[in-house]
């Protein structure tokens, strides 16, 4: 049996209850009984972003599984009330995934990141996951969409990452996954991070809640991220007090 989770709901989004262990043991069975699944790992950029696109809104509604990425998903659920146990991260449950995979032989179709990015995996993910069936690797700088789609569907992966950062991602996902059984998971710029393009910051950052700072300083472009947040923290205190003054 599959533990269905709990969820906390943040700004109409729905972040499960769980561990990163629970939850890759629960993908695992997932994938193993072929059942198709959609996975959003949503920071709060990615919450306000739905907050002011009812569409996307709409796409997270659909997903199998909603986990939280980033450390303000957390911060927020505490504002509600709720204790969620950690980060479920893209990057972490990728890797988790990979090696898995390769352990059990599964096969991956990755999607995503640029073509100099892709030709770096192309040499690393064989050497790192040589159990992998590799059934599709290409850049996410494509035209024609349903040919890719069809490629995908054509090779039925038991898993398959789509790098094109968020909303392309979803917007991606929702529109095909029902062709496979497989796996579907959004993983933004982690592609960049397994080829070596871009650096995660060192575990002393990671375990102080410090990565967001780390990454910005290294990656002046993310500011945007960081400047939804007092916003989106604010946001979650009404919905904080609107609960209480309905109870
Ligand atoms: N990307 C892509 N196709 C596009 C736009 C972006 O493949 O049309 C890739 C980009 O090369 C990068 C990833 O999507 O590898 C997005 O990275 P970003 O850091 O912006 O995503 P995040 O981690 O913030 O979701």
């Amino acid at each position: 049996m599959q533990p269905t989770f709990q969820t906390v709901t943040v700004l109409g989004v729905p972040f499960i209850n769980t561990t990163a262990a629970t939850f890759l043991s629960t993908l695992q069975t997932r994938i193993d009984q072929q059942q198709a699944t959609f996975v959003v790992t949503a920071n709060p950029e990615i919450v306000m972003y739905a907050h002011d696109h009812a569409d996307y809104h709409a796409i997270l509604q659909r997903a199998t599984y909603i986990t939280p990425d980033g450390i303000g998903i957390l911060d927020g659920a505490k504002i509600l009330g709720h204790t969620l146990p950690e980060r479920i991260t893209g990057f972490d449950t990728l890797q988790a995934l990979l090696a898995w995979g390769s352990d059990h032989h599964k096969s991956a179709y990755f999607l995503g990141a640029k073509p100099e990015v892709v030709a770096q995996l192309g040499k690393i993910l064989p050497q790192r996951y040589p159990g992998l069936n590799i059934v599709g690797l290409r850049d996410g700088y494509f035209t024609d969409e349903q040919a890719v789609a069809t490629d995908i569907a054509a090779k039925h992966p038991d898993m398959v990452f789509a790098a094109l950062g968020f909303p392309k991602q979803e917007v991606f996902i929702d529109t095909y996954r029902h062709t496979t059984h497989g796996l579907w998971m959004g993983v933004g710029g982690s592609f960049d991070v397994l080829a070596g393009a871009v650096i995660r910051a060192p575990k002393f950052w990671q375990d102080h809640h410090l990565e967001w700072f780390y990454r910005t300083v290294k990656e002046p472009k993310r500011l945007k991220r960081i400047a939804v947040i007092p916003h989106y923290l604010h946001l979650v205190r009404q919905q904080a007090k609107r609960a209480r003054s309905s109870k």
